[in-house]
């Protein structure tokens, strides 16, 4: 027998962070996963970050996690997407070289202190004096520790689709995790069953580009990571191209056999990924969908199809694969297929990523019922921070929404649950304006320094950084534009008389870059540049967000007893009634985010709380 502190059970995306924050923390922790050469696999697309994920992964940095490092490392094509849009939605991704990121996640995990790792499936969780105490492995060891992390991803009673044929498998060429889940849920953890698929891998040699669109990646790369020093280097083509007619008759007529349309799959897919086929009927009136081919490395001819996701059977992923232009000749070197899973219902967990249930039993990732390594990753953190803060008696993270795309996820999940994978966008956060990709270190650095999850120097660099922002923004407040510097210029807006450069900024047309040439102003670095920019355009609707977040936070520390029986709570409806019972929010800020729950409920529920604590509670619900 063995004993840790802090167990996290799977080194995916969610693991690795878990494990990383917890030994950060100073307490000792055991990585167990199935398979040591496959910690930080891409199940999935070869690339991190895109729109919302973006920030999560810079989120994840900010915090002392390694993904937005590991994506810099290993990045071979880098893209900010969304640049036609403000920066507040902008998004980074990397298409990455897979076998180098899982060697270089390895490496980071092998060099982290504090931390052992463990090849092993784990079977069970064992628990003692009301909470857990440890995990046994099928072959089996036994650890012993006063907090465990679950990450097991898609592995749990994972089943495998192709057409009418099941298989067992965790991810392809994986075995699933068996008994597991059911362990879990004997210890009265409630689990769903979800779905998700990949498409086929193709062999590059096989493809005729020339008739396919080229995409490049940006001239100016940015990177994730604030650690990262140098510019990330482009090292990759990815190809663009349409699905037509011929494919989609292909697949129409074999819809039938498609493991979701022929009753073999009851999971529920993720509505924001959907396989070919679901495009097909859900959008059947549109003449066309675009597809991306990707490289899965640099020394590798394979392929990834992205958005050509199916669970036909392999004759018909053939046809369809030839029908498309450039791929005739094409030869597949993995199928498509379609995974169900356990996963377990997040209403049942704390802020913390703690199970209600069972203290110290932590959960995070794919078996929270989300989508996506970024989604994973961000939760693994402070699921692993938490495990620690537990067992040294200290004080746990909460990331609310006005601070993080990290908090808004967490809080939908464990107020609202979800029945399909739940996939990070901008609009899940209505604070997104002040949750930019640009101001993550600003946000979150100072909580992660003061917990020991990045080095002091880091944080002396930024706070350099956030400096030379200062002083910019100081000398634009000085600077006044004539007329004659400015008219004439690419904006086509013609000033009548000096004006203010940040009055001149906040007009969605102006770029920072216009004006520093003509108030005389040298700065050259890049984000400080966009930084300041994005702090000047906001700023308006950053302070009427922050009237909201005032009012919000008052909320949030309204706190319900943990004992409240609801059933004594005159005048709610019956709908919010059961809502309340079931989800049991800790504040009445969470509890007006349960949908189903109105506001007129909350002032019931403010009502109640006065009478029978005898307290004011000075909310305006
Ligand atoms: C077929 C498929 C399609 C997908 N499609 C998409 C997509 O379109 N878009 C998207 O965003 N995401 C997709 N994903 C999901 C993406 O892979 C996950 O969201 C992400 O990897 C989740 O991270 P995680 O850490 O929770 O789990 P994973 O990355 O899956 O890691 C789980 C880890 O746990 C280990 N493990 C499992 N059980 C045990 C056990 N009992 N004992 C020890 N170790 C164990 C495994 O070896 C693995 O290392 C797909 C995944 C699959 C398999």
């Amino acid at each position: 027998m063995s004993e840790f502190d802090v167990i996290i059970v799977g080194g995916g995306h969610a693991g690795i962070e878990a494990a990383l924050a917890a030994a950060k923390r100073g307490v000792r922790t055991v990585l167990i996963t199935s398979n040591l050469d496959l910690m930080g696999q891409m199940s999935c697309n070869p690339a991190i970050g895109g729109i919302a994920k973006g920030n999560i992964v810079r989120e994840v940095d900010a915090l002392g996690g390694a993904m937005g490092f590991l994506a810099d490392g290993a990045g071979i094509q880098f893209r900010m997407l969304n640049k036609s849009k403000g920066i507040a939605v902008w998004g980074n991704r990397a298409q990455a070289d897979k076998k180098l990121y899982r060697s270089l996640c390895r490496m980071l995990l092998e060099n982290t202190g504090n931390l052992s790792l463990y090849q092993g499936m784990v079977k069970s969780v064992t628990t003692g004096n009301g909470k857990v105490s440890g995990v046994c492995l099928e072959s089996g060891e036994t650890f012993k520790a006063g907090a465990i992390v679950l990450c097991m991803g898609t592995f749990l009673n994972g089943i495998g689709h192709i057409g009418s044929n099941s298989f067992p498998c965790g991810r392809s060429g994986e075995p699933p995790s068996l008994g597991l889940s059911e362990s879990v849920q004997d210890l009265g953890i409630k689990a769903g069953r979800l779905k998700t698929g990949t498409p086929a891998r193709i062999d590059g040699r096989t493809v005729d580009y020339s008739k396919m669109r080229a995409q490049e990646g940006d001239c100016e790369p940015f990177p994730f990571s604030y650690s990262t020093q140098h510019a990330p280097e482009n090292k990759a083509v990815c190809w663009v191209m349409k699905t037509a007619g011929e494919t989609h008759c292909i697949i129409l007529d074999n819809l039938q056999k498609s493991a979701l349309y022929g009753g073999k799959i009851t999971g529920i897919g993720p509505r924001y990924c959907p396989s070919i086929e679901d495009k097909l009927v859900k959008f059947g009136e549109r003449d066309g969908h675009t597809l991306f081919l990707e490289p899965e490395g640099l020394d590798t001819h394979e392929m990834y199809l992205n958005g050509f996701s199916t669970s036909l059977p392999f004759d018909i992923q053939v046809a369809m694969v030839k029908s498309l232009a450039g791929l005739e000749y094409a030869t597949i070197i993995r199928p498509a297929y379609a995974i169900e899973y356990d996963y377990f219902l997040p209403t049942q967990l704390f802020a913390t990523l703690e199970s209600r249930i069972v203290p110290g039993l932590f959960m995070a990732g794919q078996i929270n019922g989300t989508s996506g390594y970024e989604e994973a990753a961000c939760q693994g953190l402070v699921a692993g921070l938490n495990a620690a803060e537990k067992t040294r008696g200290g004080e746990p993270l909460i990331l609310g929404r006005d601070t993080s795309y990290t908090g808004v996820l967490i809080d939908d999940l464990i107020t609202r649950g979800t029945e399909e994978p739940y996939r990070m966008f901008t609009s899940r956060a209505e604070y997104r304006l002040l949750l930019r990709q640009d101001n993550a270190d600003e946000r979150l650095m100072p909580i992660a320094a003061r917990r020991g999850l990045i080095e002091q120097d880091l944080l002396e660099s930024r706070k350099r950084v956030w400096e030379k922002k200062r002083k910019l923004r100081e000398k634009l407040a000085d600077s006044r534009i004539e007329p004659s510097h400015w008219n004439g210029g690419k904006t086509g807006i013609d000033l009548k008389r000096k004006t203010g450069a940040l009055e001149l900024l906040r007009r969605p047309q102006v770029h920072i870059l216009d004006i520093l040439s003509c108030a005389g102003i040298e700065e050259h670095e890049k984000e400080v540049l966009v930084g300041v920019e994005a702090d000047v355009k906001y700023e308006g609707f950053v302070e009427k967000q922050k009237a909201e977040i005032g009012r919000m936070k008052r909320m949030e520390e309204t706190r319900i007893p943990e004992k409240i029986d609801y059933n004594h709570v005159e005048g709610l409806l019956a709908e919010s009634r059961a809502k309340l019972k079931q989800i049991r929010p800790v504040t009445l800020g969470q509890a007006s985010r349960i949908a189903g729950v109105t506001p007129a409920d909350i002032s019931v529920l403010i009502v109640h709380l006065t009478r029978q604590h005898n307290a004011s509670f000075h909310v305006k619900p």
